[in-house]
């Protein structure tokens, strides 16, 4: 026994206050600031949705991110606006910032301003325990779970030691391209930060520490045009070669775990006209002509860079074992990197499970990796272990229906604000990964 006791707090030091199965009363403060604040939370949350704020939306988004950067000021916080160039027709990203103590663990927050539809009218609407609106979860609704977690810490003084960065983009929903540049302060703020929290749509079970990349891919073949008669005799033309590369796509790469890569869009014919940006084009040919032009475009996504090599180079191989008389080339595009699973990740996630069960909500488990789209936290992996999915609970991501579950914010808010807390109690080299990249 006293053996043990001597090993015990060694050994488990570093997961000891994401583990701690009550709340401390410092902690207890934290949960009543929020509770206290719900009707305030989501007279906020109004406040925003009727901000129509669709990606394109320049001026809205703007205005998102004056009000939010507007209440981080008044936190303590030095709010900033970030331009891109004016060639990429977004808004821009807001960034804030929060010194504390040194030594503190440096938090990177993540948001964003923007929503896949444009909000034009799609006012807040309230029936019940649902909120309606474009961005009322994603991610509005996250939005203000960050600030809401944030103004509970200050309330209780729990905020002023900590160090934290927030980082929400005005273009997460239609990133301005090239994505590098895009994405620029947000990969700057990771390299200044130990780990990062991104709060797209919650969930009451899990939280996610893996995802898989996104990518795309252009196929372009070409074959001999002649008549179709002397098909296979005078070549296959670029129709049957096509058929034959996507074929051999599925029959040799389908099995793998985590690894898919879908056609999207297909043009072939003797007259063709694609573009390879907008994805569309027009064809046309004859039944007797072997067609001598297609395009294919396509994504890709993987669980690792490992993988994503594997994939690519799997796929010129079979691109370049052309039929008689044909040639095909494949391009792949710039994306989202892929985030893998690491053991900063899954520490990580037992702190927030920890915080869930002190709270009273039960614990959680790591989400499918495969399940998740692309986002933000995504371009930060590379740099820095994080947890995504701490935002809000909603339905209808995506589309005009959108909502937001109200009573879960409280719960979300919760959670983050005592995941902040819990995790700025540890010593900030405790979370730099060890291995460089
Ligand atoms: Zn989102």
């Amino acid at each position: 026994m006293l053996r043990l006791r001597t090993l015990v707090p060694c050994l488990a030091l570093p997961f000891s206050l994401g583990a701690q199965t009550s709340l401390s009363r410092a902690e207890q403060a934290v949960r009543a600031a929020v509770e206290s604040r719900g009707d305030e939370q989501v007279a906020y949350l109004e406040r925003l949705v009727n901000i129509p704020s669709g990606s394109l939306n320049v001026t809205g988004v703007r205005e998102v991110g004056r009000v939010i950067g507007a209440t981080l000021d008044s936190l303590g916080f030095a709010s900033r606006w970030v331009d891109v160039p004016a060639g990429m027709k977004r808004a821009g990203h807001l960034v804030a910032t929060h010194s504390g103590k040194a030594g503190v663990p440096r938090i990177l927050l993540i948001g964003h301003l923007d929503t896949v539809f444009e909000g034009a009218n799609q006012r807040w609407v309230r029936q019940d325990s649902i909120g309606k609106g474009a961005g009322s979860s994603d991610m509005k609704g996250g939005d203000v779970i960050i600030l809401f977690a944030l103004k509970a810490l200050q309330a209780t003084g729990a905020l002023k030691d900590m160090n934290i960065t927030i980082v929400m983009t005005g273009d997460e929903e239609l990133p301005g391209e090239p994505l590098g540049e895009a994405r620029a302060a947000l990969v700057d703020a990771a390299k200044q930060s130990d780990i990062a929290l991104a709060f797209e749509g919650g969930s009451r079970t899990t939280a996610t520490i893996g995802r898989r990349s996104a990518s795309s891919w252009v196929l372009k073949v070409t074959g001999r045009q002649g008549h179709s008669s002397g098909v296979f005799r005078g070549g296959y033309g670029a129709i049957y070669e096509t058929a034959r590369i996507l074929d051999e796509f599925r029959r040799e790469l389908a099995g793998e775990e985590n690894l898919t890569f879908n056609p999207g869009t297909i043009a072939g014919g003797s007259d063709v006209t694609y573009d390879t940006l907008t994805l569309s084009g027009a064809v046309a040919g004859k039944t007797n002509i072997i067609a001598p032009i297609t395009w294919v475009q396509g994504d890709l996504r993987a669980m690792d860079e490992a993988q994503i090599l594997r994939a690519k180079t799997k796929m010129r191989e079979i691109v370049g074992r052309n039929l008689a008389q044909t040639n095909a080339a494949i391009a792949f595009g710039e994306g989202y990197p892929p985030m893998a699973v690491t053991s900063g990740g899954e520490r990580l996630l037992s702190y927030y499970s920890g915080v869930s069960n002190a709270l009273g909500y039960g614990a959680l488990t790591a989400s499918d990796p495969a399940r998740r789209g692309a986002g933000d936290l995504s371009f930060v992996a590379p740099y820095i272990d994080g947890i995504e999915g701490l935002g809000a609970l909603g339905s209808g991501a995506h589309s005009p229906d959108e909502s937001v579950n109200i009573p879960a914010l409280t719960m979300q808010t919760q959670r983050a604000a005592l995941m902040l807390q819990r995790l700025s109690r540890e010593k900030a080299a405790t979370f730099r990964r060890s291995r460089k990249i």
